[in-house]
């Protein structure tokens, strides 16, 4: 990692080829398809490396069409993956996602994994919305741990890659059109760094930090998104943010993951029950039966309307009971999680627990082609931060993939734009207003900006959420434009060291700008598609079977409506 001591009048300057913004599993994936073309990298995050995103906590199962136990091709991975996008997928990159799909897998296995195995074959798991089993897995509860650790391993062997931690990259830097590269902000001193490349890979993750109940780590505030549009780059499908329907309610569950139910559910079927003890999801159109069968968007429906109509468990969800399973079939399939839930006064055998939908993934994002090409020459984009991929909702599994395929793909187009380059374009005064902003002393404004991201939260739980209307999401964007005015143009904190009131006055800069282009997204939207549902807009038209395309100009944010991309329409 480079020396980061610089003083503050005299930022620290790094120049690189490749520059790649976030470690997660897209990152990483980047970094090393990079490095193998012979660039030089500078893989920068603003946690610790490969430990602070999603792809970390991730703990099921990566879709792909290996066909190692059942026949399979990526066109059937394919068909599926449009299916659940309900008509808005970018084909194209659907397309790439599918097909590139195995290829990594192999990879990865080739990297040592250890993708769980049955009698010898790569061991592939079904999930709701596939109609054939296909996610590979490592253990269960441990398949993110184990993709992170595996692409770790293989950056830190890489020479050509070099890491910064807890590098909070701040804007990106232009030189006209072209990314050029990247100011940042060392947590840890509070010194500014200024970062050259000839090519920049935004692999920055979602937004799922912007809402209430999340499955997300502090680092998911939608940055990636917030970078590219002040750049320049639209951003599309803004609306449409997945809750994982049954994310862990109560009893009280400490030092384990809520989303880990859903496991629980793909080996154990469990029985979703409303307060009668009635399996209901077959009211809203799937008959389960005790498996697991339902799409997320439908889980998520099923249960809020289960609630509304006054049929939730005590704490506003619903009951998902594994009480048709004996102690022993529950130890076969998670042993010691039984006894960690035991330490939580859970037994399974004789009680059922709560569930309620929470934020868990985001399908909008910065657009890009094939290549990861936005477009701003220069710029790229990987995984959770492309928008697109998976339409209006996405299937189980495919997010591990999309950060894998994606992310090799924008490594790869990364080397080939710096080796084009003849020199960095990189002009000092181009940083000049970021570097600003990062040295800037508060303007004296007492604001909490704790208390601020909790308001935020609050606000797009309530009026952002999973069931919207035109007067809920008007008031969400009148309180976060007054917020964005509270917020001012200078950061909060005295910017000494592990400042963290001017890392939340930069969080917040870019939580209220991305919540902005969802809520505004969702209230142009006047259909009800996916994971976007307009209670005053019930039912698909076939009108709205178009993206909303985001972009930031001289008044703000504006929205324009464009026919969803198919691979005819592409040409
Ligand atoms: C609890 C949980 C369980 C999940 N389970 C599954 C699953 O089983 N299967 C599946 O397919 N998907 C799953 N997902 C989704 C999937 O994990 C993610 O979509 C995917 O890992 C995203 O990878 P990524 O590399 O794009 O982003 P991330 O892994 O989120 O990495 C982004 C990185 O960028 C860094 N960063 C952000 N902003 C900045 C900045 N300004 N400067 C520097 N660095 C920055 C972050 O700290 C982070 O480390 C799960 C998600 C969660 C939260």
């Amino acid at each position: 990692m480079p020396d980061m001591t610089a003083t503050r009048a005299e930022p620290m300057h790094v120049e690189t080829d490749v520059l790649i913004i976030g470690s997660g599993g897209a990152g990483m994936y980047a970094a090393i398809e990079a490095a193998r073309a012979g660039c030089s990298v500078f893989l920068v995050e603003r946690s610790l490396i490969g430990r602070g995103g999603a792809t970390v906590m991730a703990q099921m199962t990566v879709a792909v069409a290996l066909g190692s136990q059942t026949p399979d091709h990526w066109s059937f991975h394919y068909n599926d993956t449009l299916e659940a996008g309900r008509g808005l997928c970018d084909e194209r990159l659907a397309h790439v996602l599918c097909e590139d799909g195995p290829a990594r897998i192999r990879e990865m296995d080739d990297w040592g994994i250890g993708w769980a195995r049955k009698g010898g074959r790569i061991a592939q798991a079904f999930a709701p919305g596939h109609d054939r089993p296909r996610c590979v897995y490592v253990d269960f509860l441990n398949t993110g741990p184990a993709v992170s650790k595996t692409l770790r391993g293989v950056v830190t062997r890489a020479k050509a890659i070099r890491k910064a931690g807890d590098l909070l990259v701040v804007d990106l830097v232009c030189a006209g059109d072209d990314v050029v590269g990247a100011v940042a902000w060392h947590i840890p001193t509070g010194a500014p760094v200024t970062i050259a490349a000839k090519a920049t890979v935004v692999a920055a993750g979602g937004l799922t930090r912007l809402y209430r109940r999340n499955s997300a780590s502090a680092n998911m505030g939608g940055d990636g998104y917030a970078l590219a549009l002040r750049a320049g780059a639209p951003l599309v499908d803004m609306e449409f943010v997945q809750f994982f329907p049954i994310g862990h309610l109560a009893p009280r569950l400490i030092g384990m993951d809520p989303i880990m139910w859903d496991p629980f559910r793909y080996k154990l079927g469990g029985r979703l029950l409303n307060s009668a003890g009635e399996e209901f999801t077959a009211r809203y159109g799937v008959s389960e039966d005790g498996r697991y069968v339902i799409t997320r968007d439908l889980a998520t429906y099923a249960i809020a309307k289960e609630v509304e109509a006054g049929r939730g468990s005590p704490h506003g969800g619903a009951y998902l009971s594994f009480q048709h399973c004996s102690q022993a079939e529950l130890r076969a399939a998670f042993g010691p999680v039984i006894d960690r839930l035991a330490r939580n006064d859970i037994d399974l055998t004789r009680m059922p627990v709560e569930v309620a939908p929470m934020a868990h993934y985001h399908m909008g994002g910065v657009i890009a082609d094939e290549r990861m090409a936005t477009e701003l020459p220069g710029l790229l984009v990987a995984g959770e931060a492309v928008g697109g991929a998976n339409g209006a909702n996405r299937l189980s599994g495919n997010a591990i993939t999309e950060a894998l395929v994606f992310g090799a793909r924008a490594g790869k187009s990364a080397a080939e734009r710096a080796k084009r380059m003849p020199a960095q374009a990189f002009r000092p005064q181009a940083a000049r207003p970021a570097l600003d902003l990062v040295a800037a002393r508060a303007d004296g404004k007492d604001i909490n900006t704790a208390a601020m991201i909790q308001r935020l939260q609050a606000t797009m739980a309530d009026e952002v959420g999973p069931f919207r209307t035109e007067a809920r999401l008007a008031h969400a964007l009148a309180t976060i434009d007054d917020m964005t005015c509270a917020l001012g143009e200078r950061p909060a904190g005295d910017n000494a060291a592990f400042d963290l009131r001017r890392l939340e006055w930069f969080d917040l800069r870019n939580m209220l700008m991305v919540a902005r282009t969802v809520a505004m997204s969702a209230l142009k939207r006047r259909e009800s598609r996916g994971a976007h549902q307009r209670e005053d807009f019930p039912g698909m038209l076939p009108d709205w079977r178009v993206n909303q395309v985001a972009r930031l100009g001289a008044e703000g944010v504006t929205l324009a409506a464009v026919p969803a991309v198919t691979p005819a329409a592409a040409q």
